[in-house]
Parts: structure tokens; sequence; C-alpha cells
């Protein structure tokens, strides 16, 4: 889950747990991207070079 206003974001392995709308500003543009038991990523936001995802396999 990412919030699209102040780039919130969260991870949800539950589903039955997963908010819509964002707890630090309650914005309620989330976007929500599946992924995989066995896979990571790595979130990393720069004000210059904007959202960074690295995703990989778990080791
Ligand atoms: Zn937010």
């Amino acid at each position: 889950m990412l919030c699209e206003t102040c780039y919130w974001c969260a991870t949800y392995l539950d589903k039955t747990k997963v908010v819509d709308k964002c707890p630090l500003c309650s914005a309620t543009v989330m976007s929500s991207f599946p992924i995989m038991p066995d896979e990571s990523f790595v979130f990393s936001y720069d004000a210059k070079r904007g959202i960074e995802l690295d995703f990989g396999r778990r080791k």
C-alpha cells in the first residue's frame, strides 16, 4: 500500500487488516500492488528522484 499524497507506505500480509485511508494524512488515494510471500522489496523516496521500488526474491 502506498499513499500517493504523503508517500506513507506499508506492506500488508493479512488482507483483513488493509486500510483504505492513509493513517498519516487521511488521503484515500492509496495504491496497492501485489507481492508474493517469497518476494520482498525495498521502498525508498527521494525528493529529486521520486519513488524507487526495488523488488527481489527473499533470501
Ligand atoms: Zn498519506
